[in-house]
C-alpha cells in the first residue's frame, strides 16, 4: 500500500508534548529516558525536557533496511549500555514507532533484568505490534514518513551524483 502517514516537524512538536502530558497525568516519573537510535532520539529528547528528566541513555538497534524491508531480527549494536546504570531505576523507553514491536521487545527485555520499572512511549503504534506500549500518541497501520528520515542524506553543495557508466 502507498498510503502514508506524514508527520512534519511541527506535528512532532505537538505530539511529543501531548505524549509527555499523558505520561505526567499517569503519574510516571522516569529516572532515565532510554532512546532507541536513531528515530527514538528525537522522541527521547522531547520527552526528557517535557518531563524534566535530565538523564538520557541511548541504545543502537538495527532492523529496517528500507521501506517495509527488514533484517530477520533486530540487533543491538555496540556499545550496549551498561546494565548497572539501570539498576533499580524507573526507565522510560522512547521510540518513534512500534511496528512489529520486535525492536521495543528487545530493549524492554534487556531492561527487565535490572530495572525497578520499565514503560514504553512511542509516537505511533501499529495494530500488529507484539508489544503494547503504555504510552502511544497515535495508532496507524500505514507506513509513516518521519521528518528526520523522509529526505536523503545531504551532500556537499554543488557536488553531483557520480554518473553511471551508461551516462558517460
Ligand atoms: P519494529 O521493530 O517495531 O518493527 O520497528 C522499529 C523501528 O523500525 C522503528 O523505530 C523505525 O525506525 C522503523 N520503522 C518501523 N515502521 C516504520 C514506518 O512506518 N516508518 C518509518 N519511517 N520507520 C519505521
Amino acid at each position: 500500500t502507498d498510503v502514508r502517514e506524514n508527520l512534519t516537524y511541527e506535528d512532532f512538536g505537538h505530539a511529543v508534548r501531548e505524549l509527555a502530558q499523558t505520561i505526567a497525568d499517569d503519574g510516571y516519573q522516569p529516572d532515565i529516558v532510554l532512546s532507541i537510535a536513531r528515530g527514538g532520539v528525537f522522541v527521547a529528547g522531547g520527552l526528557a525536557y517535557a518531563l524534566d528528566c535530565k538523564n538520557i541513555h541511548l541504545v543502537n538497534v538495527e532492523f529496517y533496511t528500507g521501506v517495509g524491508t527488514t533484517l530477520e531480527m533486530p540487533v543491538m549494536l555496540a556499545p550496549v549500555p551498561n546494565a548497572i546504570d539501570f539498576t533499580d531505576k524507573k526507565v522510560l523507553i522512547a521510540d518513534d514507532v512500534a511496528d512489529t514491536g520486535k525492536t521495543l521487545k528487545l530493549v524492554h527485555d534487556f531492561c527487565l533484568e535490572t530495572v525497578a520499572e520499565v514503560r514504553s512511549a512511542v509516537i505511533y503504534e501499529k495494530s500488529h505490534s507484539l508489544v503494547k506500549c503504555e504510552y502511544v500518541w497515535k495508532r496507524t497501520d500505514d507506513w509513516i514518513n518521519f521528518p528526520w528520515s523522509v529526505l536523503p542524506p545531504v551532500r556537499k553543495s554543488g557536488e553531483s551524483i557520480t554518473p553511471s557508466k551508461e551516462a558517460l
